[in-house]
């Protein structure tokens, strides 16, 4: 694209001396903070756009655009957007169709509010993403286990720091059942224009909600998309979102669409690589990525039609608790008709963590093909090729026998 790129991080990149301009660190839990220095780095080294590429960072990223008078979203609409309390409250104030929802302290008797909620409920950490903490109880003995998992989620500092002032607070929702999609969409001058809508043939119905397939075009039919995509629209306009990447996931039933979830960030790990605009012949059309930066500099867009393919990803499900050995068959995996690529992320040695406590896939599968249908089932035939060795987690250091005091 001939657009060079500054990589802001939290901690220092080792590259940093041999390209001062391609790389800054600021603190994200200060986006005023990191503003003012991404205006003093601009002095030397100017800056036309800004993007946020995760949920911290969509907030960082207004505060910089907001301060340096880029193109971008107010903070308030990041913050909005990556805090699920405000969040509800603001579309139940447009009347968006919304889970019923109250805030907890994580501190207060949870036996006690267990007898007083309606089940089944899911409860959920304020700030924290995909899927991480999410947890749905069918009872008041449940409720209070779960309750015990998300206060122990919720002590790793590091999960602290990320939740910030909501670290010791946590959302009581209604459990809406019902079939769940996922939409992408870009923002531009306030106006949604939907890139994708997503379905998730796996059932998603809890205890927790692991991602697996993503699949688009979606088969649902074009009256409950467009209701759909009303209800997007709608939790755009409440939230404040004038600018950028969005991504939603509705739920449907009988009583219509309703939003669970809408971030003012593109979809995350690897899945963009599913997305392809314009007609470039399979799969090589223009990325989300190009798309998102072209809109942030300004830039003319192509396309925001995607490729005329079905598409699919398959986030690979965690498969134990444990550290990585070994993983076989990626070579067959890829073989497989339709298969475009299967990504291992995780690495030898890395400890893998189900959900809830965990969130990170072990790796992505690609797949574009005539129909949904045969792209979901390559990908399934692609995941059932794959074997992963884990070693059993260590226990805690202290497990072993009485502590010394
Ligand atoms: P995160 O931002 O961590 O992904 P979400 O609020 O989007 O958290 O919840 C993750 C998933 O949990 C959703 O995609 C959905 O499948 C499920 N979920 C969350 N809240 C509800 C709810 N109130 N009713 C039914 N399912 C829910």
């Amino acid at each position: 694209m001939g657009v060079e790129l500054t990589v802001a991080s939290e901690q220092p990149s080792t590259l940093a001396a041999a390209n001062p301009a391609g790389f800054l660190t600021i603190d994200f839990e200060q986006p005023e903070r990191a503003a003012d220095a991404v205006r003093l780095f601009s002095q030397q080294y100017p800056v036309h756009g800004v993007v946020g590429v995760d949920d911290t960072t969509a907030v960082v990223a207004a505060a910089i655009a907001t301060s340096l008078q880029l193109k971008g979203n107010p903070v308030h609409a990041a913050i909005a957007a990556a805090d699920k309390y405000l969040q509800r409250e603001l579309l139940a104030k447009a009347a968006v169709p919304i889970p019923r929802f109250v805030l907890r302290n994580l501190d207060e008797d949870p036996a006690a509010i267990a007898k007083s909620i309606v089940y089944p409920c899911v409860l959920k950490p304020v700030r924290l993403s995909a899927s991480r903490g999410v947890m749905r109880a069918d009872n008041p003995r449940s409720f209070v286990t779960t309750h015990g998992r998300l206060r122990a989620i919720l002590a790793d500092p590091e999960t602290a720091a990320t939740c910030g002032d909501r670290a010791r607070q946590y959302l009581i929702e209604e459990f809406i059942p019902g079939y769940e999609v996922a939409l992408e969409g870009l923002v531009v001058n306030r106006r949604l224009h939907v890139l994708a809508v997503f379905d998730k043939p796996d059932p998603l119905d809890g205890p927790f909600f692991e991602e697996t397939i993503y699949v688009t075009p979606s088969t649902v039919p074009a009256g409950l998309q467009a209701a759909i995509k009303d209800c997007a629209d709608r939790a755009v306009r409440a939230l404040g979102i004038v600018e950028g990447p969005v991504h939603a996931e509705l739920r449907y039933n009988e009583r219509g669409p309703w939003l669970i979830e809408l971030a003012a960030r593109p979809i995350g790990g690897r899945c963009s690589a599913v997305l392809k605009f314009g007609e470039g012949g399979s799969g090589k059309g223009v990325t989300l990525e190009e798309i998102i930066v072209r809109h942030a500099l300004g830039l003319p867009i192509p396309s925001l039609q995607r490729e005329r393919l079905a598409a699919g990803v398959m986030m690979i499900p965690i498969p134990g608790a444990g550290m990585l050995q070994e993983v076989r068959g990626l070579e067959e995996a890829k073989r497989v008709p339709l298969v475009e690529d299967v990504q291992i992320t995780a690495h030898p040695g890395e400890r893998l963590i189900p959900f809830p406590e965990g969130s990170r896939y072990p790796g992505f599968i690609f797949a574009r093909g005539e129909t949904p249908g045969v792209v979901e089932t390559a990908l399934r035939e692609a995941h059932r090729k794959l074997s992963f060795t884990l070693l059993p987690p260590q226990p805690p250091a202290n497990a072993a026998g009485p502590s010394p005091l």
